[in-house]
């Protein structure tokens, strides 16, 4: 567990919020031996990297996937730190039991996956920046269980996603899983990151030399700020500028946070499924959830709901998801079922207001890599405000490594914005380690 720090009144760095994107950038400061301190709204660190323990189990409330393993700098660090990495294949690609979707359905909904992309891909490669639903064959059979998908990996439906952005996505189809918890993994690499906690950041004043940074535990002064805060808390003027920054803020806008719900339950009889398999609730419609079984090998469920599902569920917290689950979960399995499940934990990303969603994704229009929303996000303001987060990944947004490699390009930017040499900086090798 981070201790919080005392609220210095001056410092080189400020970086505000410690996100993966905000601890990254403070131990590669930290590392330059830049004077730097992270500001946090929360009483804990890891922002979206968030593991409860229930049960003796670490549940990820938010990232549980080191996606694109093989190109992702958290695995080597997890496996230096001694963390247990789980080579489990995901499940996504089958529908246990074959319930509800015949081996050769599977086979078809896969196929229409994959040319669904590739048009994507064409009209991206054609520099059209539109709506991925536009790439829908109309009528065709498996275009809701497609937005459902959409649910999942942009947390909206492929209406509100860009072809441009979309394709830009550098998924290399390599996925691991820390079993101690993706969140533990990350605040235990930040646990040196000198964090001032519950110092939410309410105004920064860039009127004059040096930039007057206002929180609810004082002010501070820096001569320059790594902002990390998700888009959506962004672009709703959480923080105030002065003067304002309208373009920072319209590209926050261009790029806002949809929504995925994770509600981990625990079933009884777990042994009747088979260890990491997964099932759609319905095949029809893009209001369905996804039920990772047995994750781990846990007598558990992981309900995962997506998008508008995802919004209107939250409404209702966990008696909404747990009933919805429930109810898909009873019409494949038996009406019995039911009485299995117990709720163990749910996650309220949309309600809570230092997240305001999940994940980014990018409008139709803004998904332009040198002028589109994550571009003009990433641009630094004055030579003295850099932004970073998973929403600045070109590549890897949406995702904790993604937000992890944003946070040290904001923070080499702010090294040489000082003046200091970056070649200097070496990050630390053996914190975080869970034996230490
Ligand atoms: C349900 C769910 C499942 C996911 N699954 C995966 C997955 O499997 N794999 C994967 O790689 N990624 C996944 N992600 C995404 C991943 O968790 C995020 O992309 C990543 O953690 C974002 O890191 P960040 O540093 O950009 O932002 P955050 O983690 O949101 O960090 C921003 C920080 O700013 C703080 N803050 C907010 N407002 C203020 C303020 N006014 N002042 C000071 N601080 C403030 C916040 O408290 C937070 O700590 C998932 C996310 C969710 C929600």
């Amino acid at each position: 567990m981070t201790a919080s720090i005392r609220l210095p009144s001056s410092i080189d760095v400020a970086v505000i919020g410690a996100g993966a994107a905000g601890l990254a950038a403070g131990r590669r400061l930290a590392a330059a031996g830049v004077d730097c301190v992270v500001l946090e709204a929360r009483d804990r660190i890891g922002g979206r990297a968030h593991t409860v323990e229930r049960d003796g189990f670490g549940l990820d409330m938010g990232c549980g996937w080191l996606h694109s393993a093989d190109a992702n700098p958290l695995v080597g660090l997890a496996q230096a730190a001694r963390f247990t990495v789980d080579d489990t294949p995901p499940p996504w690609q089958q529908q246990a039991f074959d319930l509800g979707l015949s081996r050769a359905e599977q086979a078809q909904l896969g196929e229409a996956f994959e040319a669904f992309g590739a048009r994507v891909a064409e009209a991206a490669a054609a520099g059209q920046d539109r709506p991925a639903s536009d790439l829908f064959v109309a009528g065709e059979r498996w275009n809701g269980l497609i937005d459902a998908i959409s649910g999942a990996l942009n947390g909206a439906t492929f209406a509100e996603v860009s072809t441009l952005d979309y394709d830009a996505y550098a998924d290399t189809g390599a996925n691991l899983r820390v079993v101690e918890g993706y969140g533990t993994l990350v605040a235990a690499l930040g646990h040196a990151v000198p964090v001032v906690l519950n110092a939410p950041v309410s105004r920064i004043d860039r009127r004059g030399p040096v930039i007057k940074i206002e929180t609810a535990r004082g002010m501070i002064e820096a001569k320059a700020v790594i902002l990390t805060l998700p888009t959506s808390v962004l672009a709703g003027e959480a923080v105030r500028f002065d003067p304002p920054l309208p373009d920072l803020i319209e590209a926050a806008a261009g790029a806002p946070l949809g929504l995925a719900s994770k509600l981990h339950m625990t079933v009884d009889g777990a042994e009747d499924f088979p260890i990491d398999s997964q099932l759609w609730g319905r095949t029809d419609t893009a209001q369905t959830g996804g039920y990772h079984l047995r994750p781990f090998g846990r007598p558990m469920i992981e309900a995962y709901f997506g998008g508008d599902l995802a919004w209107g569920l939250e409404v209702g917290g966990e008696a909404a998801f747990l009933d919805f689950a429930a109810s898909e979960l009873s019409d494949l399995l038996g009406s019995s079922f039911r009485r299995r499940i117990r709720p163990v934990a749910t996650s309220l990303w949309g309600a809570d207001v230092f997240a305001r969603g999940a994940y980014s994704h990018v409008l139709p229009g803004q998904g332009d890599p040198d002028s589109g929303a994550r571009a003009r996000l990433a641009r630094p303001v004055e030579d003295r405000i850099f932004v970073a987060g998973e929403a600045t990944s070109k590549a890897f947004y949406g995702t904790a490594h993604g937000a992890w490699a944003e946070g040290e390009r904001a923070a080499v930017e702010a090294i040489v914005a000082l003046g200091v040499d970056p070649r200097l900086s070496s990050v630390p090798e053996d914190d975080g380690d869970r034996g230490g």
